[in-house]
């Protein structure tokens, strides 16, 4: 079957990989054996059961994610969870220590603030979100609630390049816009969540990784949706988890693993990024926004010498089929978002187009 498909540096809803929408094209109208679309079945039924136990599965194999950790299938997004996880780990009297990266750090510290003290340990504002906190910028609370990180940061283009150390803290992480990209060390974190539709499939899923010491923290009485329980107790069943969106993120993760998992994933997505730092860094054309030691592998974020100049590269880059990359609007410039399912040629494929652009106009 041919395609007529176009170069996707989309932030999110982003770019998926090809044979898992083929696969899903071919599964739609009848999922193999039972002979009802899996959009038609009930979640309580073991056709579907088995699609999300496959999909948990593969991602405790993908990520060597142990039993001691509940893996949740939730809605709302990581915007609900920024609200969910003060409400679930920050008790009246304690605070949180939350590291201000950027845009959507900014808004999780909004919702933390309806529910507790909210400590700012560490900022990158000064900088114009140009680059991540250094271990001794930061002030961390002794006996903190958790520590909240983010650990690519979408709209500006940067990235922890390694955790902070935030001893016995438990160490929370908004991961949306990296996660699986490369491989992780599920000791470090208590807490990961990430809307998927970024490095792990269709929007309407969020996954939530949470160590089980933490379900039993804090606050009684909270809304029962809003309860990491009442989700963790269910296996994610309690009400109906968007049953497509789970078996697409199970293809998503199958698709990860058949490539060789985490590892190999990692070492071509650092490919990817490193091939298209080198292109914006080589004459000074492009200006990378990130400082260099924060510089995010997800989203490539760059500017020309004046806006005109930026409108004009976004407006050819989308005749020629490279689609997607206007930077954020909060911010301008141009973002190449090319996460896991992003393939590598495309990269190729921008390099040349911007090397042509760069030598009509500069
Ligand atoms: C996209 C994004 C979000 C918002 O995700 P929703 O699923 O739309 O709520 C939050 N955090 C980061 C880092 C993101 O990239």
């Amino acid at each position: 079957m041919s395609h007529n498909r176009i170069l996707n540096f989309s932030a999110g809803p982003a770019a998926l990989p090809l044979p898992v929408l083929e696969q899903a094209q071919r599964e739609l109208v009848s999922l193999p054996g039972i002979g009802m679309s899996v959009m038609e079945i009930s979640h309580r039924s073991e056709a579907f059961k088995s699609v999300l136990n496959n999909a948990i599965d593969d991602i405790r194999k993908l990520a060597n994610i142990p039993s001691s950790y509940k893996i949740l299938m939730l809605q709302g997004g990581a915007s609900l969870q920024f609200l969910m996880v003060p409400m679930n780990l920050l008790d009246g009297g304690s605070t949180t220590d939350y590291i201000d990266t950027g845009t959507w750090a900014k808004k999780a510290i909004k919702e933390a603030e309806r529910v507790g003290e909210v400590n700012i340990a560490g900022t990158g504002k000064t900088e114009g979100y140009s680059l991540i906190p250094t271990q001794s910028e930061l002030t961390l609370t002794p006996g903190a609630a958790y520590v909240h990180i983010t650990s690519n940061n979408t709209v500006e283009g940067t990235q922890w390049s390694a955790l902070p150390d935030v001893g016995d803290t438990p160490l929370v992480s908004d991961s949306s816009s990296d996660i699986f990209s490369k491989p992780i060390d599920i000791g470090r974190y208590d807490l990961i969540y990430a809307g998927a539709q970024k490095n792990l499939g269709p929007a309407g899923v969020t996954l939530v990784i949470i160590n089980e010491d933490l379900l039993e923290r804090c606050c009684d009485n909270l809304p029962t949706m809003l309860d990491y329980r009442t989700h963790a107790s269910n296996d994610s069943l309690y009400n109906t988890p968007n049953t497509f969106g789970v078996y697409m993120l199970g293809l998503m993760v199958k698709w990860l693993r058949s490539l060789g998992g985490l590892s190999t994933i990692g070492k071509v997505n650092a490919r990817k990024a490193a091939k298209l730092y080198k292109e914006i860094d080589r004459s000074g054309f492009y200006r990378p926004r990130a400082s260099k030691k924060s510089r995010s592998l997800m989203n490539i974020t760059f500017r020309l010498e004046t806006e005109e100049l930026e409108a004009m590269f976004v407006n050819e880059a989308n005749a020629a089929g490279l689609k997607g990359l206007k930077g954020h609007r909060s911010v301008g410039g141009i973002r190449a978002s090319i996460y896991n399912a992003f393939p590598e040629e495309g990269i190729d494929t921008l390099i040349e187009f911007m090397r042509g652009f760069e030598q009509r106009m500069g």
